[in-house]
C-alpha cells in the first residue's frame, strides 16, 4: 500500500511541475499569418534590373490583389518610394487597358 502511495505522489509532483514550465515558456502568438511579406528591402531596391513600368503587367500583377485593389504596402513589402511608383504605374496600366480597375466574379 504504501508503494503505491508513493507512486502516487511522485505521479503529482511530475504533473505540476509540467504545468509549471507549460505556463513558464516563451509565450509567444506565433502571428504568422499571411504569405511572403518578410523582406529586408523592396524587390525594387534590392534588384534594380526590375523596373516598375505601366507597360509591364506581369511585373505590377503581384501587387494587386485578386479582386483587382493594389495591395498595401505592409502587405507588398515595398518601400515608400517603390510603392507610390508601382501604385501609379498600376493605375498608368489600368489607362491603357492592361490592368483591371475591378475582377468582378463570375
Ligand atoms: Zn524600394
Amino acid at each position: 500500500m504504501a508503494h503505491q502511495e508513493s507512486d502516487l505522489d511522485t505521479d503529482f509532483d511530475g504533473d505540476d511541475r509540467g504545468d509549471d514550465r507549460k505556463r513558464g515558456g516563451r509565450g509567444g502568438g506565433g502571428g504568422k499569418r499571411g504569405g511572403f511579406a518578410r523582406r529586408k528591402v523592396c524587390r525594387f531596391c534590392a534588384d534594380k534590373a526590375v523596373k516598375i513600368d505601366y507597360k509591364d503587367p506581369q511585373t505590377l500583377k503581384y501587387f494587386i490583389t485578386d479582386r483587382g485593389k493594389i495591395v498595401p504596402r505592409r502587405i507588398s513589402g515595398n518601400c515608400a518610394k517603390c510603392q507610390r511608383k508601382v501604385a501609379l504605374a498600376i493605375k498608368r496600366s489600368r489607362m491603357v487597358a492592361l490592368m483591371p480597375f475591378t475582377v468582378t466574379g463570375k
